[in-house]
């Protein structure tokens, strides 16, 4: 099937509104000159917006990991121990990047299951540099406890460092209200920006804490603030231009739209892609507990007993509609299906339909029809 019929609805990246993609075409500008800094600071005053923050934001030209580099590396030293929380593949890749600059203390959790907080102080209590947590497990589909972590990580004086390479813009994410020294995004998620760029918010503590000596050249967040403090505002290096006239566009979509009407969206379109699943029978792979909850930006389920995961994605795919598979150790277990930025309620809808029909196709369930009615009447809420 021809890509320009093909409805993207992985958990990022995530399509792309043609407004966003022709602003991509406009001509190169100098990334030294006053336009360019406009650009940058007209960026920067919205994703304050976005990430709920006064903090400083920086925009490196890499993707979202480029900003879990700069963070961890930014702050942690040979010296340093930091301590990292998972319950999925992002969390176990803050411990890796930790263990590249330091020493990550991980407090693991089997992937999909929730925090437990009692574990989680009782290791704050070696004492550490930093606490870094994933707020939206894109693997597993599950919302991990900022605010709760927050606290703790303010108890015992430790810089807060929050993925939210999935979550900001599309789940609640309260940078300043939750304490986050250190919050990324990445331009792929919520943003609906093509790939590329890594955005990350700062705080004052969390400057004051960066190490002379650590961290990687490029995504150097001291390089960062300090050209951003320029005039004209600017990069250390070249930027990705494009990809900024991309985010500039995006944001004032998102600003147009209203940044809390995005996020109410966001949570219905999940909400109905929850309603379908168990209408269909079909169950959500994360385990919550008090503390956590669904994703609204991707919803991960079990793929049936009766079907495989090539059957079910693959016949999807031939009906034009791309989810994503498990990764790792959750390979043929789970299915997800990304619901953010510029994601429709009719997307949801074409993409249940496609699902129920893989379904009914091979015998899982005896008719498509539940799933869609299911729902609409969610999204009709
Ligand atoms: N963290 C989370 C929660 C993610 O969802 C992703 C990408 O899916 C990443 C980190 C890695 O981002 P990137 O692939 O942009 O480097």
């Amino acid at each position: 099937m021809d890509i320009e019929d093909t409805l993207l609805m992985i958990p990022g990246p995530v399509k792309v509104a043609p407004r966003v993609l022709r602003a991509m075409s406009k001509p190169m500008i100098s990334h030294r000159s006053p336009e360019f800094g406009r650009i940058y600071d007209d960026c920067r005053e919205l994703l304050q917006e976005f990430f709920e923050t006064k903090n400083e934001i920086v925009v490196m030209s890499g993707s979202g990991t480029c900003g879990m580099d700069a963070a961890v590396g930014g702050l942690i030293g040979s010296d340093d121990r930091i301590l990292t929380i998972t319950n999925g593949k992002f969390g176990e890749r803050f411990t890796e990047i930790g263990n590249r600059y330091g020493r990550a203390i991980s407090v693991d959790f089997e992937w999909g299951m929730p925090f437990d907080l009692e574990r989680v102080e009782a290791a704050l209590e070696e004492g550490v540099k930093a606490v870094a947590m994933v707020h939206n497990e894109t693997s597993v589909g599950i919302i991990n406890p900022a605010r709760e972590i927050g606290r703790l990580a303010r108890k015992h004086d430790a810089i807060f460092i929050v993925d939210g390479i999935s979550s900001i813009g599309g789940n609640e994410f309260k940078t300043d209200e939750w304490g986050i020294d250190i919050a990324i995004t990445g331009s792929q998620k919520c943003l609906a920006v093509p790939p590329g760029l890594a955005i990350v918010s700062v705080s004052e503590r969390a400057e004051e804490a960066l190490n002379e000596s650590s961290g990687g050249y490029y995504a150097d967040l001291r390089a960062h603030l300090k050209s951003v403090r320029k005039k004209p505002t600017q990069t250390p290096f070249t930027p990705a231009v494009p990809l900024f006239y991309a985010l500039q566009e995006a944001l004032h979509m998102a600003e147009e739209e209203g940044f809390e009407a995005r996020r109410a969206r966001i949570a219905r379109l999940a909400e109905a892609v929850r309603a379908a699943a168990s209408a269909l029978g079909i169950e959500l792979f994360p385990v919550l507990n008090e503390y956590s909850r669904y994703s609204n930006t991707v919803t991960a389920m079990k793929i049936p007993p009766e079907i495989d995961d090539e059957k079910l994605r693959g016949g999807m795919k031939k009906q034009g509609v791309v989810v994503s598979g498990g990764q790792e150790r959750l390979k043929g277990k789970i299915f997800r299906i990304g619901t953010m930025g510029v994601c429709s309620e009719g997307d949801v809808l074409r993409t249940i339909q496609a699902l129920e029909l893989v379904l009914a196709k091979e015998g899982v369930i005896n008719a498509p029809g539940e799933g869609v009615a299911a729902a609409a009447k969610a999204l009709d809420r």
